[in-house]
């Protein structure tokens, strides 16, 4: 059994979602298919949320009414028969009456994460009735009945397989299973999401709960390309990687893929392929477990991150000081993404500020403490760039005039890490591109 997510702009469209149909229809193998909400009602939804939240309920009305008015353009163009209309016309109708109904009740992070996943239901149901008009056999998998996670926020692996390969022996011989990208339910049995971008994330865990042959993740691109196309002109597609490079590059920012998606699929050895449903005949990027080329493959970058500093005339041989350091961060839930030290000082960076302030609290007992807020990670990742001559030089020299505020290097064999500032970001993946890929 394989698996087959299409992001947003991959069933954004009437005419994109009858090319999802074609696609899935085109094998024989028995495939769950995992949808995001169509491009742009993730957004819409995060600004009703926001309207709510701060009581301004004509602007959220407004935002609904919106919302409702694609949705009821769509509908008409997906589907020709009378009784699909009907089926859609009644979906579209109990989604926007749950939204409407919000505007009179009161607010909270709870109702915030129901409106959220209303963007997955609407594709989902949409795509199911566009199956049954055509008269492909389909089952509908509420993604709510098997995807949960934590009180941590982190998804019960375990659970989903037990749960997802119970619903999925009900159903013999079938070979097509439409679910939800992105939402489950949490510990609280409250829905729940995946963060932005999460659908990735649902497809790969899909995959590593049932031990799929493959994890295919469709999108507007074909494949994982070596630098930032939002970015940086002249950027091409990686034919092969590993799943540690893939992970790298997602963590690190490149957005084509969400930051947790690869260790699902790399725990039970799925291989994932990165495909385009614009181009599908185009190679995309196959990720699994070892390759053979040595040497820089990508780069990308992740904003949004602050480097803390701390200070202690009493590191010098102090051993336990760097633990103290880090259970701070531990405490308060906080995962740290680079480090670079020296004798007197520890640097880190993280990228969740919601404990900030208790975080510098306490880092202030153990030294003197400098934040640096609204930096940059630049990431080069790539096969054994550790042991390839040339490769820090060559990214050094592609730097020569950007202020660089902390290097890691050597912490893994395919990584190479740098801390810039923000306004730096985009002139560092310009610069490194011709650098790094032309020596
Ligand atoms: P989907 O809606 O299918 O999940 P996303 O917008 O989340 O699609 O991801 C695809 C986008 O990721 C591409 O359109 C591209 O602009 C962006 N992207 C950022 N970095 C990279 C990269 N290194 N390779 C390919 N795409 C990238
Ligand atoms: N719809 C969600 C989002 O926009 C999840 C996803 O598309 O992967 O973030
Ligand atoms: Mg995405």
């Amino acid at each position: 059994m394989k698996i087959m997510k299409f992001g947003g702009t991959s069933v954004g469209r009437p005419e994109r979602m009858h090319q999802v149909k074609d696609l899935i229809t085109r094998g024989d193998e028995p495939t769950i298919v995992v949808l995001s909400a169509l491009s742009g009602t993730t957004n819409a939804l995060v600004g009703i949320g926001e309207a709510l939240a701060s009581a301004d309920k004509i602007l959220a009305k407004e935002r609904i009414d919106t919302l409702h008015a694609h949705y009821l353009v769509f509908y008409k163009e997906l589907l020709k028969t009378e009784e699909a209309r009907t089926k859609a016309e009644a979906i579209i109708k109990e989604h926007f009456e749950f939204l409407n109904i919000l505007l009179k009740i009161s607010f909270n992070e709870a109702i915030n994460r129901d409106i959220l996943a209303q963007g997955e239901l609407l594709s989902t149901k949409l795509f199911y009735t566009l199956l049954e008009e055509l008269n492909i056999p389909a089952v509908f998998l509420p993604a709510l009945d098997f995807m949960s996670i934590d009180e941590n926020s982190e998804p019960e692996l375990g659970k989903i397989s037990e749960k997802l390969k119970a619903i999925l022996a009900e159903f013999p011989g079938e070979r097509i299973f439409v679910t939800q990208g992105y939402i489950c339910k949490n510990h609280r049995n409250e829905v729940d999401n995946l963060k932005r971008g999460g659908s990735d994330y649902t497809a790969s865990l899909v995959a590593a709960a049932i031990q799929a042959s493959a994890c295919e993740i469709w999108t507007d691109i074909d494949g994982m390309h070596n630098n930032d196309p939002r970015i940086v002109e002249k950027t091409r597609p990686i034919a092969v990687m590993s799943f540690d490079e893939a992970a790298e590059l997602a963590y690190f920012g490149a957005k084509i893929l969400h930051p947790a998606s690869i260790w699902p699929a790399q725990l039970y050895n799925v291989p994932v392929k990165l495909l385009n449903t614009m181009q599908p005949e185009a190679h995309g990027t196959l990720i699994k477990a070892e390759v053979d080329a040595i040497g820089v493959k990508a780069i990308a970058a992740k904003d949004g991150i602050t480097a803390i500093k701390i200070k202690s005339s009493r590191m010098l041989l102090a051993y336990g000081f760097l633990r103290r350091v880090f259970e701070i961060f531990e405490k308060y839930k906080t995962p740290i993404d680079m480090i670079t030290t020296s004798e007197v000082a520890v640097s880190v960076t993280i990228d969740d500020l919601s404990h900030l302030d208790q975080i510098l609290a306490e880092l202030d007992m153990l030294g003197s403490v400098e934040v640096d807020k609204n930096q940059a990670i630049v990431c080069i990742v790539g096969n054994q760039i550790s042991e390839t001559k040339g490769v820090i030089k060559a990214v050094m020299d592609s730097l020569e005039d950007i202020p660089v505020r902390m290097v890691s290097y050597g912490g893994s064999r395919h990584n190479v890490s740098l801390l810039v500032d923000a306004n730096y970001k985009n002139e560092a993946l310009q610069k490194l591109n011709t650098g790094v890929f032309s020596w």
